[in-house]
């Protein structure tokens, strides 16, 4: 096994021990609930579980892909869990959300992609926890994309996450399940079925991409009129994911985040521990208090 690529300081992280931490681990193992911060390794999850800000990830903790930045098991998926919608409405009420981050694995074995479970994700918080917004971080639902974009944004979530994570080119080798354009329109149908609900997405660097294919992104974003945009650092969750190209530093996420600015999205997240859900509450409650 290769040795671990040595971290800069700006990456280290607080270790997970505190009692806020104990307490979202047992609620959510009380519900049966996968979280990304859990599977996906997040680094923050110290610093967001001591806080009570858990992720959740529907349809299960098994996906049908493998892209080589993602920790989240691949294989066969298990049936879909008829309780997680009320189970999730539960973790949103007990953990005291205000705003909450739903995401899912990809399930491209389901004839919907599972829409339909986030559909009821949504219903079932609305019905439970009325003050809670909601932001969906959704798969791109490969060939049914249309109508499952139409049956989630008929649930009204407050904002429509899908994350291009990476530019074009390096998507043959680190997203290869998924189609850079056909990521971009899902968004862009968003907004124009429904102009109301925000609309976001995200990349992670440090994957060998030029900076000025980053800017391209950020064009192609705002073309499809994306609101919201989060960059952070790629960290590689074991040695049998795609390597870290580059450490990325503090002041050229800073640079990032000036660009993407000026070209116009409502909200910019750039740091190295930035994740799409890394403080979404308080930017969109800040966002829409402006
Ligand atoms: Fe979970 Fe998101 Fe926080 Fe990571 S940044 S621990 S995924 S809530
Ligand atoms: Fe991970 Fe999503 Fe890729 Fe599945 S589709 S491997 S959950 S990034």
């Amino acid at each position: 096994v290769p040795p671990k690529q040595r971290k800069p300081d700006w990456i280290r992280v607080k270790a997970p021990t505190s009692h806020g931490y104990n307490e979202t681990r047992k609620l959510m193992r009380s519900l049966n609930l996968a979280t990304v911060c859990e599977e996906a390794a997040c680094p923050n999850i110290g610093e967001c579980w001591t806080k009570k800000h858990a992720t959740v990830m529907i349809l299960g903790d098994t996906c049908t892909r493998a892209c080589a930045f993602c920790n989240v098991k691949t294989g066969m998926p298990r049936a879909v869990d008829p309780l997680e919608p009320e189970h999730v409405a539960t973790a949103a009420a007990e953990l005291g959300l205000e705003h909450i981050v739903v995401t899912s694995v990809d399930r491209d074995d389901l004839p919907d992609g599972g829409a339909s479970q986030f559909v009821k994700v949504i219903e079932a918080l609305r019905r439970n926890t009325p003050q809670t917004t909601i932001e969906i971080l959704t798969p791109d639902f490969r060939n049914k994309s249309e109508a499952a974009v139409e049956a989630i944004i008929a649930a009204g979530p407050d904002v429509y996450n899908h994350n291009l994570e990476t530019v074009p080119r390096l998507y043959p080798t680190i997203r290869p399940g998924a189609r850079y354009y056909a990521s971009l329109r899902l968004l862009e149908s968003v907004k124009r079925h429904a102009p109301h609900i925000f609309t976001k997405s995200g990349v992670m660097v440090g994957l060998g991409e030029e900076r000025l294919e980053v800017h391209q992104v950020m064009d192609d974003m705002r073309s499809a009129d994306i609101d919201f945009l989060t960059m952070g650092q790629y960290l590689q969750p074991t040695p049998r994911h795609a390597k870290v190209e580059e450490f990325v530093t503090p002041d050229a996420f800073k640079a990032y985040a000036a660009i993407a600015r000026a070209k116009g999205f409502l909200l910019v997240a750039a740091s190295p521990l930035t994740r799409s859900s890394y403080h979404a509450g308080d930017d969109f409650r800040k966002m829409q208090e402006a």
